[in-house]
């Protein structure tokens, strides 16, 4: 027997499911003769790419694995005093294997079907009291992309807010971190807010001021007493947003102890790692009164219909997916990860235990600031929590080069250094520091007691800043501070969440693929967790190479000529080039510029992001066959031609097809001197075939979340890098902090130069490791699995749109509409499908009444068969209800989903069995997944707004802590 010793592994088919046999039958059911026929008759000819992409050739798990170690070690992990919003961590071990690296978290959706996310409901509720109770505020979300962000989403909600319509400037102390500032200033550019950045000590507080916001501690770690600015600011009604370090709110009075507003920040420094500046979840809080004014995801308790504590998302009817261009923001994708670890950090060590730490990180500062100054180095914070300052003119040359020379790095500021301690320092940090500093100045350490030193530090908090407040009292964070305890408390609410663990999550629209663990592995590797993004480039030579090739094969793949890695999320995306197109507008002399295009079927966000961008929205039609209605747009883009900024279209369209005339509907807008913004959201269908570049856009993002196999993480993390053809990549985003290269840039739109870089070792591993030919085959099965799932469905359910030789793309809207004569709702079918195990299709969007459902290339025929089965299973109870033979309240739909509770009660009353009800279908029962709660009640949630851990004793049911 000949032995074939060049065999290699294909990441390709572990990525694409379907195998050559399964292949084969599907597209028989689909009625063509080969994928290549399917993909002709389905991707327009005038848009197809004429060649491959030129990508490296694919590697082997192995094969990549080992590459990016090399590239790993190229990245030099000192320790890190630069502080400035990133802190080194200590991850619980607990939560960083299984929560972190444990696909039974991060595969999960965003959890609008509460009924199977109780788990990471529960655990972001344990996150907003988590911050309700540090910053002293009445109500907080979960959560906001950085701090910066969080900062500008403040602003914007106090400019909302204002009462005197007149009042146009915002005060923002010069001692925010510059990254902060620089956010805040793109944010209030379209919205003509004028910045008035000073000393909050000397700034008059005029009529014209709207808010003000003040840092705390300051950027450079002094700790200032804000009480009587807070009240002049209120006496002058102007509002105050405190941007506060969440690990110095254990020892300092909290901000809503003295007349914050709204506290916003990172919780990055509850054991979230430093990751080159993400992903981190920042926190939002407020007082009750702005609650429907508020910012992003908040939870909220309810009940379920069995009148039993639930949790879901409240309030939705702010938010972008309902309130389109007058919502409160465009978030959609948050972090919801990272904030269901702070909130486990707080979880772990409890009130006790994070004051430790605390007293730690201070009691060394004062440790170091002590030791330094019997060398004569005089610090020049009156009060401070963990950062030191100096000025230390002719030396600062020599104590650069000897900080280097011992691995560590300070934050070179000007004139001044400042030190930022944190929860990793010891005492032979402190040694180490000292060492330099002595050194510089041709002293020892032995010149100096630093062991009798270290007995007697004393806190130099002010008494009037110190905390006397109780925090963290709820049970939850007083039962898990053993291991056992925490682990069988993230496990419990683990198992009350479905995720693509258990099976395929169909949701159009967000492309809910294979996370490879291969792709997942290098995140937590130290080279790329450890490094803090503002760290010397000749420490980052990994995650420089990392950045610069997903740069270039995101480009190559999109056509475009470079890409922006800085957006945290689509959104994100969607508004940093709809301000990339406003600068190029411009800069060009046209200022009227500054309407936007957005065709009714577009995702909510792509209004919300535009009106961000201070953009007026005219929305155009959509054809009975859900295409872009190209005489209405041509009418519209010619009534606005003097003043059209741009065109925002998704493509293929969110109705799931190919549309023939977008070529066309791009020529309109640039014969207009507009630009055209392609949401990428849909690039899953692109990839290989064709290119939004190649279709005329100018400007893309992509959801490297959903495309590009970073997981979704219950809500977040996400990166909605842009993609811009030449004329527009001078505009990109810049930073404050380090040079990104462009000198037309726009100013930064995430606090972090490469957004959430950690996690963008993800998209790049899947890239290496797919090639051109499997990245291609993934869009081509991709599309295979959509049309294989409407030849079995569309008997059963109409579809609505669909190409012109009747295929989908990559998803297909499946109209439920007709089922409402008898009583039937698409909520009544999302419900029962969890009864079968399967988390709904996209509920409702882009058409009212409809699922959108996405397989994507990952799912194997045989998963889409039990999909496929239950939904036909589902249609014949419903044929049940229209016909009579059911009841049309009390049925398997309607009391959708069934709990064990509910089936095992004594008294099973329903017309229909525990097995119809429980076990549909054969196959549930070999795999049964049971949804924890019944359906849960929206309007009671909303009316009774509870937003933290209610107390255990107001609640007579049991509640899980
Ligand atoms: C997911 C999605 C977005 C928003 O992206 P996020 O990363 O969630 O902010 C925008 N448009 C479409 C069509 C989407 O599907």
């Amino acid at each position: 027997m000949k032995l074939n010793v060049a065999y290699k592994e294909q990441f390709e088919t572990r990525h694409i499911a379907p195998n050559e046999q399964d292949t084969e039958s599907m597209l028989k059911i689909i009625g063509v003769a080969s994928l290549a026929e399917l993909i002709d008759q389905t991707v327009p000819k005038n848009i197809r790419l004429k060649k491959p992409m030129a990508l490296p050739a694919a590697k082997s798990e192995y094969e990549y694995l080992n590459k990016l170690r090399q590239t790993a070690s190229k990245n030099k992990v000192f320790k890190s005093y630069i502080g400035q919003g990133y802190y080194d961590v200590i991850v619980p071990a607990v939560i960083q294997r299984n929560i972190l690296e444990n696909p039974g978290w991060y595969t999960q959706y965003t959890p609008y079907q509460a009924e199977i996310s109780q788990g990471r409901l529960q655990a972001l509720l344990n996150f907003q009291t988590m911050v309700l109770d540090l910053t002293g505020m009445q109500i907080a979300n979960a959560s906001l992309l950085d701090e910066g962000t969080a900062a500008a989403e403040a602003m914007f909600m106090q400019y909302s807010l204002r009462k005197n319509a007149e009042a146009k400037s915002y005060f923002v102390s010069e001692e925010v971190f510059p990254q902060t500032i620089d956010i805040l200033k793109t944010r209030a550019q379209p919205y003509g807010i004028k910045l008035i950045i000073g000393n909050h000590k000397t700034v008059a507080l005029t009529d014209d001021l709207f808010g003000a916001l003040v840092q705390y501690p300051a950027g450079h770690g002094e700790v200032y007493n804000y009480k009587a600015f807070a009240d002049i600011a209120h006496q002058k009604n102007i509002k105050l947003t405190v941007v506060a370090d969440l690990m110095s709110l254990a020892l300092l009075t909290p901000p809503g102890e003295w007349g914050a507003d709204i506290v916003v920040g990172t919780t990055q420094r509850f054991g979230i790692p430093m990751g080159f500046g993400g992903p981190h979840a920042a926190y939002f809080a407020t007082k009750e009164e702005y609650k429907r004014s508020m910012p992003g995801r908040i939870i909220g308790v309810t009940i379920d219909k069995h009148e039993n504590y639930a949790l879901r998302m409240a309030l939705q009817t702010r938010e972008q997916h309902i309130r389109r261009d007058k919502a409160t923001s465009n978030i959609c994708t948050a972090q919801a990860l990272l904030a269901i670890m702070a909130g486990m950090y707080a979880t772990y060590h409890g009130a006790k235990g994070i004051k430790a730490i605390a007293e730690r990180i201070h009691g060394l500062t004062v440790l170091l600031s002590t030791a330094l100054a019997e060398f004569g180095y005089k610090q020049l914070n009156e009060n401070y929590f963990d950062t030191l300052k100096y000025a230390v003119g002719d030396l600062t040359n020599p104590l650069h080069s000897e900080s280097l020379n011992n691995e560590f790095n300070l934050n070179f500021d000007g004139e001044f250094i400042t030190i930022s301690l944190d929860e990793t320092t010891r005492l032979h940090d402190i040694e180490t520091i000292v060492k330099v500093f002595g050194k510089v100045k041709a002293k020892t350490l032995h010149d100096i007691d630093l062991e009798s030193l270290a007995k007697n530090v004393e806190s130099v908090i002010p008494t009037e800043l110190q905390r006397t407040s109780s925090f963290l009292t709820h049970p939850v964070f007083n039962k898990h501070h053993s291991e056992h305890e925490m682990l069988r408390y993230i496990k419990s609410l683990e198992a009350k969440d479905l995720s693509l663990c258990h099976s395929m999550i169909a949701l159009g629209s967000c492309t809910m693929k294979l996370n490879a663990t291969t792709e997942m592995i290098p995140v937590t590797w130290p080279e790329f967790g450890g490094l803090h993004p503002f760290a010397p480039v000749h420490q980052t030579g990994g995650y420089m190479q990392i950045i610069a090739e997903l740069n270039d094969w995101l480009s190559e793949i999109t056509g475009f000529a470079a890409m922006s890695l800085q957006p945290n999320a689509g959104a994100q995306g969607e508004y940093a080039g709809l301000m990339v197109i406003r600068a190029y507008h411009q800069d060009r002399g046209d200022f009227n510029r500054n309407i936007a295009l957005i065709p009714s079927s577009a995702h909510g966000t792509n209004p919300a992001s535009a009106a961000m961008a201070g953009m007026k929205i005219i929305v155009t039609k959509c054809d009975e066959k859900g295409n872009i209605d190209v005489a209405d747009l041509r009418a519209k883009a010619e009534e606005h031609s003097a003043n059209l900024s741009c065109l925002m279209v998704t493509y293929p369209s969110t109705h799931g097809v190919f549309e023939e005339s977008i070529i066309e509907i791009c020529e309109i807008i640039h014969q207009h001197g507009g630009q055209v913004y392609m949401d990428g959201a849909n690039m899953n269908a692109q990839v290989g075939l064709t290119s939004p570049a190649s279709i005329g856009a100018d400007v893309c993002h992509l959801n490297l979340h959903k495309t590009f196999c970073i997981p979704h993480g219950g809500g977040g993390p996400g990166m909605g890098p842009i993609g811009a053809a030449a004329h527009l990549v001078p505009y990109l985003p810049g930073h404050s902090v380090v040079d990104m290269g462009n000198e037309k840039s726009i100013s930064a739109v995430s606090a972090a130069p490469w957004g959430s870089a950690s996690i963008l070792l993800i998209s790049h591993a899947y890239i290496a490791m797919m090639g051109a030919k499997g990245l291609t085959n993934a869009t081509k099965y991709a599309i295979l699995n959509a049309n294989y799932i409407k030849a079995r469905l569309e008997s059963h359910y109409p579809v609505l749109y669909a190409g012109a030789n009747g295929h989908c793309a990559h998803e297909m809207i499946l109209d439920c509409r007709s089922f409402k004569t008898f009583g039937i709702e698409v909520t009544d079918i999302a419900k029962r499908l969890m009864d079968y195990g399967f988390h709904a299709p996209t509920v409702s969007f882009p058409v009212a009444g409809t699922l959108m459902v996405e397989p994507t290339e990952s799912e194997p025929k045989h998963e889409l068969d039990r999909f496929c089965d239950a939904m036909i299973a589902i249609r014949n109870e419903i044929a049940d209800v229209e016909s009579g033979l059911s009841d049309k309240i009390d049925n398997p739909l309607k009391n959708a989903p069934h709990t064990v509770a509910v089936i095992t009660d004594n008294d099973w009353d329903k017309p229909y069995t525990r097995q119809k009800a429980a076990f549909p279908l054969p196959y549930v029962a070999l795999n049964k997944f049971w949804p924890s709660v019944g359906r849960v009640n929206d309007t009671y949630g909303d009316r009774t707004l509870i937003c933290s851990c209610p107390p255990i004793e107001e609640y007579e049911f049991d509640v899980l802590v």
